[in-house]
């Protein structure tokens, strides 16, 4: 999870890892949330060395993970549909689950799934696994024509996928 907070006496942007896993993002008094969120963007590499050297975060008590599930409810059904209109994507539904072997899947219907623990990664990746799925509303597997789709829409696919497998977010 990732929470953006205004400092008046910070500087600079600033990151900090909480060790609960949320990401704390400091904006300094005249900087902009649009910044902090380049900022963060740039800073994944780092996130994921630091959050890679933890140990395991420990499973979440049923409130947090209703207070996940809460979250991902008000903000992933949105975001899938700004992105899926902004490229041109239709789907079916958006679903929430608590899955814990995978961050989301899509029917052959266009039913989307998504895993409520997306909201502990910062929104570079939730934006991807997203796009990933909207892809998979036209290319049902991970062919050659999949990737091509998916970097025409998220340049740097590739590279985000390998960034996020190596999340230091515990799924499950
Ligand atoms: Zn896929």
């Amino acid at each position: 999870m990732i929470e953006y907070r205004r400092h008046p006496r910070a500087k600079n942007y600033k990151i900090t890892l909480k060790p609960d896993g949320r990401i704390l993002v400091t904006i300094p008094n005249f900087g902009t949330q649009r910044k902090a969120e380049a900022f963060l963007a740039s800073k994944q590499d780092w996130i994921a060395a630091q959050q890679a050297k933890r140990p395991p975060v420990p499973p979440l008590s049923a409130v947090e993970i209703e207070r996940l599930r809460a979250e991902a409810k008000s903000y992933i059904p949105q975001r899938v549909a700004v992105l899926a209109d902004q490229y041109g994507f239709n789907y079916h539904t958006v679903r929430i689950k608590n899955m814990t072997s995978r961050w989301g899947s899509c029917s052959s219907r266009g039913n989307l799934n998504f895993s409520l623990h997306l909201m502990r990664l910062p929104g570079v990746y939730i934006d991807y696994v997203i796009l990933h799925e909207l892809c998979h509303t036209q290319e049902m597997n991970h062919g050659p024509g999949f990737w091509n789709l998916l970097e025409s829409v998220c340049p740097g696919a590739k590279k985000i996928d390998r960034a996020l497998r190596k999340q230091g977010v515990a799924i499950g």
